[in-house]
């Protein structure tokens, strides 16, 4: 019974424009006012469409519909914490991916920037420190905190609420 109801409502609505469309151009291969065609379009609308009538379960159905919508594109928008992706820890700049696991977002991807060359760097456990090292420039260094320690850092700016809210520029 929905099927049949939006099929008419369909065929209806594509009438309605088909109608208006073949009057236009037949209004003005007669070169009578355009405005005419689309009076005859509105009155026709009106008529086939607006006073078309629509059960209460109909109504119900489309308000639930729009709401399921709704909450999942409220879903969908993360939080914003995800636009901080990158800081200075250590004396050294820091960038990071977001991932969400099983409905938790979590850090990916932190490594260390070169500082001559901008390079995200691979970062080694050495004997005491873990170091970095350049790819591009190989410039290479101890790093004075160890990731998990940077990760750390990062998930106790975001609860203090102590982190740019946009990636910053500099
Ligand atoms: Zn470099």
């Amino acid at each position: 019974m929905k099927k049949e109801l939006t099929r008419e409502i369909k065929l209806a609505f594509y009438g309605a424009i088909a109608g208006a469309i073949v009057t236009s151009v037949v209004d003005l291969i007669r070169s009578k006012p355009f405005y005419t065609s689309i009076w005859f379009g509105l009155k026709w609308f009106w008529n086939n469409i607006l006073s078309f009538p629509i059960p209460v379960w109909g109504v119900i159905i489309i308000l639930i519909l729009s709401r399921i919508k709704f909450s999942s594109k409220e879903q969908s928008k993360k939080p914003r914490f995800t636009d901080y992706t990158e800081d200075t820890f250590a004396g050294m700049n820091w960038k990071w991916r977001w991932e969400e696991n099983m409905g938790v977002m979590e850090i990916t991807g932190l490594r260390p920037l070169c500082g001559e060359c901008g390079t995200s760097c691979s970062v080694q456990q050495g004997h005491l420190l873990p170091y970095m090292k350049c790819p591009r420039c190989d410039k290479s260094g101890n790093i004075l905190k160890s990731i998990d320690d940077i990760e750390r850092i990062i998930i106790d700016n975001i609860e203090r609420g102590n982190y740019p809210k946009k990636p910053s520029q500099e």
